[in-house]
């Protein structure tokens, strides 16, 4: 599995395993089936009600903790001083470990600053070995990250080839933070199984188009976590680092970027709104 080197050293799969909407009872068995065909990142946070059962994974799997790149984030509800640390320490418990290797502020709502200096405590105290954010757009990532003392290593943005975030990675770059792509498969797998150009893209490669679009971020060192209850389809889509997508196919994969749908948006208040109230 090929690694970025992230802003404070420590070394991450470009590749993971996302376990958002995996059913609290099945999450133990997905993410042994994940850890079984070579997955060695998982992406998991306190709003997915199934850390507990990444936990069960981790203590039975059999491979040294070391091995594992466990992720997690803390939810809105936790947000603040004080709160989110106990948060980050009840997170630990359920996952079965000392620490997590990477910490993340899942939302920029609520008290994010006093969450994310909860995650620097926690990066001092050895219970994270990395921090960072998700959904964070560029604006208040810079706020967040000139009012820090650790910039963030990582930002977890919807990335896939039809939100590309080449704006928001360069914003990032400034500080050595890196891009995680959450719906890398735009959680609408159909959308790219049925789409011309990946299709083309993808016979001339042997491959399928789920690996074009995925291949297309790691390429781009970006990390990215699909998700999957499916055995095979976790195979599938591990197996993108036998090849390499050409500049031309690069670029013209490029041309499918969108901006991204304002009903999604996180700017847009009905949807902070439906956030704030899950
Ligand atoms: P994805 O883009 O990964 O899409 C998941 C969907 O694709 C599921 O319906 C899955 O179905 C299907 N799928 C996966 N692989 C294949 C395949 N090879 N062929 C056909 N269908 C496939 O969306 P997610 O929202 O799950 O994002 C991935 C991860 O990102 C999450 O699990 C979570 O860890 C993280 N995330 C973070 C968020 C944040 O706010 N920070 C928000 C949302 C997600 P099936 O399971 O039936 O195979």
């Amino acid at each position: 599995m090929e690694t970025i080197t992230l802003n404070n050293g420590v070394r991450m799969p470009l590749l993971g395993y996302g376990v958002f909407r995996v059913r609290p009872d099945e999450c133990c068995r997905c993410v042994l089936d994940a850890l079984s065909v070579g997955y060695r990142s998982i992406d998991t946070a306190q709003a997915y009600d199934n850390e507990a059962g990444v936990g069960q994974a981790i203590a039975t799997c059999g491979l040294p903790r070391q091995e594992l790149f466990i992720t997690t984030k803390v939810w809105i509800s936790e947000a603040g001083d004080g709160r989110a640390d106990r948060s980050i320490d009840e997170s630990l418990t359920r996952l079965r470990t000392d620490y997590v290797d990477l910490l993340l502020v899942h939302q920029p709502y609520g008290d994010y600053y006093g969450t994310y200096r909860a995650l620097e405590r926690a990066l001092q105290a050895g219970k994270a070995r990395a921090i960072g954010v998700s959904n964070f757009y560029s604006d208040r990532y810079v706020d967040l990250t000139l009012h820090a003392d650790v910039p963030p290593a990582i930002n977890q943005l919807l990335t896939n080839v039809f939100i590309q975030r080449h704006t928001e990675e360069q914003e990032m770059s400034q500080w050595g933070g890196r891009l995680m792509a959450w719906g890398p498969l735009a959680q609408d797998p159909g959308r790219i199984a049925g789409h011309p150009l990946l299709r083309a893209i993808a016979a001339a490669h042997g491959k399928t188009p789920t690996q074009i679009a995925l291949r297309y971020l790691v390429q781009r060192g970006i990390v990215a976590i699909p998700k999957t209850t499916r055995v095979e389809r976790m195979r599938e889509n591990i197996d993108v680092f036998d090849f390499a997508l050409t500049d031309d196919e690069m670029q013209s994969i490029g041309l499918l970027d969108r901006p991204l749908d304002y009903d999604r948006s996180h700017a847009n208040p009905k949807e902070v709104r439906r956030i704030c109230m899950l």
